[in-house]
């Protein structure tokens, strides 16, 4: 007997795997599968990213054929598959456009900003810890509380290198202090 009643826990493996992950366009290279693959999945929450990209990977995923209406404005503007609400009206509202749920929105990272943010992690992987956790105190700042779009990339470069300077100066006279004197014994000689 494999299992005993009541019993749901299996004790030997799967014993058939598949060797190759899951393709959708293997036996199917039309340009509709194409197209499907092409989409990127955005501007909705987490868990419905998931679902979509789910239905992408095993061609549940529907094309619009007409734009629908959004059950906000009422208007026939929801142009993307499985949408309740047209985006102006989700962004206005603060929810996801598919489920309609107040989440925090997946949304496309700007290529400036994750290019500011790996320069500013360079900056500081050369910092001493201390120095380190006070510069990024300093620019996380950069986000206004209100949940405002942030200012402009490049005052925030300048704003953190100004920082980062000054903290810099600091930091050579904090080495000035610390000069081991045991090191002049060596020199009497
Ligand atoms: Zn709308
Ligand atoms: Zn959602």
């Amino acid at each position: 007997m494999s299992t005993q009643r009541g019993n749901t826990k299996r004790t030997r493996p799967q014993k058939y795997k598949n060797t190759t992950a899951f393709k959708n366009d293997l036996h199917d290279t039309s340009s509709k599968i194409k197209q499907m693959n092409d989409i990127e999945i955005m501007n909705v929450c987490a868990r419905c990213k998931n679902i979509l990209e789910w239905k992408i990977k095993f061609k549940k995923y529907k094309f619009m054929k007409a734009p629908k209406k959004c059950t906000k404005c009422e208007q026939k503007t929801v142009k993307s598959t499985y949408h309740i609400m047209c985006i102006p009206c989700a962004e206005k509202e603060k929810v996801c456009p598919k489920c309609g749920k107040f989440e925090e929105i997946v949304r496309k990272t700007d290529p400036d900003q994750q290019k500011l943010e790996s320069e500013l992690q360079n900056l500081v992987r050369g910092l001493p810890e201390r120095k380190r956790r006070t510069f990024l105190r300093l620019i996380s700042r950069k986000e206004k509380p209100n949940g405002e779009a942030v200012e402009d990339i490049e005052k925030i470069k300048e704003e953190a290198m100004k920082k980062l300077s000054s903290l810099n100066l600091e930091l050579e006279e904090d080495d000035c202090d610390s000069v081991d004197i045991s090191d002049q014994s060596y020199s009497d000689e």
